[in-house]
């Protein structure tokens, strides 16, 4: 992929979350190449690192997405720092453990959902108004293929993920007439840290997902389709929800 900055988000300010690793790592990237400035958020820490990594118009916010106050504040420092919010990256979420529906816990479930559905929800009810204050935007939710199709072992992460698809739906249908877009970009298997890869590493050869292409998503292929729906260039698209998959939905 090139690193040529073409400026398909000149001018615009931008919130990322789940900045500092995979998906968010790579989108946040991508976006201030772009010409973003950019909010980049994260739990870890290692926010701070990326905002170095990209220099002049970059800040960190160390939030908790699944917090109003943290995501308040979030909001509001894109506000203060670049003077408004034009694209919100809803991107911060974990899969959590692996088993049979029973066997998850009722603590389980609430970070769960916490996180990866009550977070989305969290960002676009203050991100939206931001946006609504300056003329419009566009959202950006990461959802997942678990929200489009069952997932053996992993009900929980699924139903919040489905959630997220119909967050995304129906705040499209909201916010329609407002110049708000709000859509969900639907990821396969891809090797981040969630799917337990090291940052930068490569998937071992014999670790082969099944998705028709054979093999794994990279961060990279996702943040393009995000900076697509992020982008003008998508003005005409809104409630879309795009897997980026390798096939793996359209068996
Ligand atoms: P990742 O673990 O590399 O990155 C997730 C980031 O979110 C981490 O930096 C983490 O610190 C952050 N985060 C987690 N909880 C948070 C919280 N409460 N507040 C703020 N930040 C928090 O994983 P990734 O694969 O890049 O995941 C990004 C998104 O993509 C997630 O929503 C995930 O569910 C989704 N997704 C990933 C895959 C995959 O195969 N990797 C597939 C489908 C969907």
């Amino acid at each position: 992929m090139s690193d040529e900055k073409t400026g398909r988000l000149a001018g615009k300010v931008a919130v990322v979350t789940g900045a500092g690793s995979g998906i968010g790592y790579a989108t946040a990237l991508l976006f201030a190449r772009e010409g973003a400035r950019v909010v980049c958020a994260d739990i870890s820490g290692k926010e701070e690192e990326i905002v170095a990594e990209i220099g002049d118009g970059a800040v960190a916010v160390h939030v908790d997405v699944s917090r109003n106050d943290d995501v308040a504040r979030m909001i509001e420092t894109a506000e203060r720092e670049f003077g408004g919010l034009d694209v919100l990256f809803n991107n911060a979420g974990f899969g959590g453990p692996r088993r049979p529906l029973a066997e998850f816990d009722e603590e389980i479930f609430d970070d769960i959902v916490a996180v990866n559905l009550k977070g989305v929800f969290l960002g676009m009810r203050h991100g939206i108004a931001a946006m609504l204050r300056t003329g419009g935007g566009s959202v950006v939710n990461t959802a997942s293929v678990t929200g489009l199709v069952g997932m053996k072992n992993q009900a929980v992460y699924a139903a919040a993920k489905g959630g997220v698809v119909q967050l995304t739906r129906s705040a499209a249908l909201d916010y329609a007439t407002q110049g708000v877009r709000v859509n969900a970009i639907c990821p396969g298997m891809v090797w981040t840290g969630l799917a337990g890869g090291e940052p930068g590493s490569a998937p071992p050869a014999d670790l082969i997902p099944p998705q028709p292409m054979k093999r794994w998503g990279l961060p990279e292929e996702l943040a393009a389709a995000a900076l697509f729906l992020a982008s003008d260039e998508s003005s005409f698209v809104t409630g879309a929800l795009l897997p980026v998959d390798g096939g793996y939905t359209a068996r």
